[in-house]
């Protein structure tokens, strides 16, 4: 792409030497100005094509079980909740499928796994919860545990804040927003140092218990720059993560074709990441 690059701008100025020469051009050097001419937007569209499939990163799913359809639903909004306001540093495959037990265990997440560039993060959901929970509440918990896959509780987040929970002088000189959040220091493996603080931030997508109502916070959307991500989308005030949803569900799922390059059937067993509900215990050590 390199090389492209080097003689779209070589034959820019080629061209452009040719005509500052103070005299009338002869025909061999009016031929070549055309013909220059004629080939920069092609090679110039061939740029665009090339610099776009590198660039192009999303966030999508892979559905390997479900309930009536359900999870799929679900699904879409939550990626396009994301894709809405962030282009991932690498593609983001959410992998969901249903599992039966009868307990108070609404649905289970892995740790995220990388393979060629894409990163993987396995959500189950238990069928005892599924066909009772609307589609928002299921969105909802999609949504947090891709907030988890996209780096909250790993790599560069952990770095950000000390054992107190308090942002560091680095990250609030990135970004401000951070002077006023805590990040949760409680309740043990699985909520801990990967989710803002329950007792602050109670409602927020991302903290580490469930509500029945939540919202989001604009610092949630604008961590994720620090997190390595694009933020293509400012969130400008605190909004209900209900009208988020509704929104995103009338919005069709129009990567298709990009979604479609991607491998989205690599599987690899991974540790437990977290239970929905937050409260039941993890045996995960500390990270
Ligand atoms: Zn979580």
């Amino acid at each position: 792409m390199e090389a492209l690059k080097n003689i779209i701008d070589s034959l820019t100025q080629e061209a452009a030497e040719i005509q500052i020469q103070g005299r009338a051009l002869r025909p061999d050097e009016i031929a070549r100005v055309q013909a220059i001419y004629e080939a920069l937007p092609h090679l110039k569209q061939a740029l665009d094509i090339l610099s776009a499939e590198i660039e192009t990163t999303l966030v999508t799913y892979k559905i390997v079980s479900d309930e009536d359809g359900k999870l799929k639903q679900s699904a879409r909004v939550a990626c396009n909740f994301w894709n809405r306001f962030v282009v991932p540093n690498s593609s983001i495959v959410i992998r969901l499928s249903v599992f039966t037990a009868n307990s108070t265990t609404i649905a289970r997440a892995y740790q995220p796994y990388t393979r060629e560039g894409v990163v993987y993060g396995v959500v189950e959901f238990n069928t005892k919860y599924l066909s009772s929970f609307t589609r928002n509440e299921i969105s909802g918990t999609i949504i947090h545990e891709i907030g988890h896959t996209l780096g909250f509780g790993w790599d560069k987040w952990m770095n950000l804040f000390d054992s107190n929970g308090v942002f560091t002088d680095e990250a609030t000189s990135i970004l401000s927003d951070l002077e006023d959040m805590r990040v949760e220091t409680d309740h043990g493996p699985g909520t801990h140092y990967s989710h803002w603080d329950e007792q602050r931030h109670g409602e927020e997508l991302m903290t580490g218990f469930k509500n029945s109502s939540e919202h989001v916070l604009p610092v949630t959307i604008r961590t994720m720059a620090l997190l390595g991500h694009q933020v293509v989308e400012d969130l400008p005030q605190q909004t209900d993560l209900n009208t988020l949803m509704d929104a995103l569900a009338q919005v069709m799922f129009s990567r298709q074709s990009e979604a479609k390059a991607i491998n989205l059937d690599h599987f690899e067993k991974t540790d437990l990441w977290e239970n929905v509900p937050h409260d039941q215990p993890l045996s995960k050590k500390k990270s």
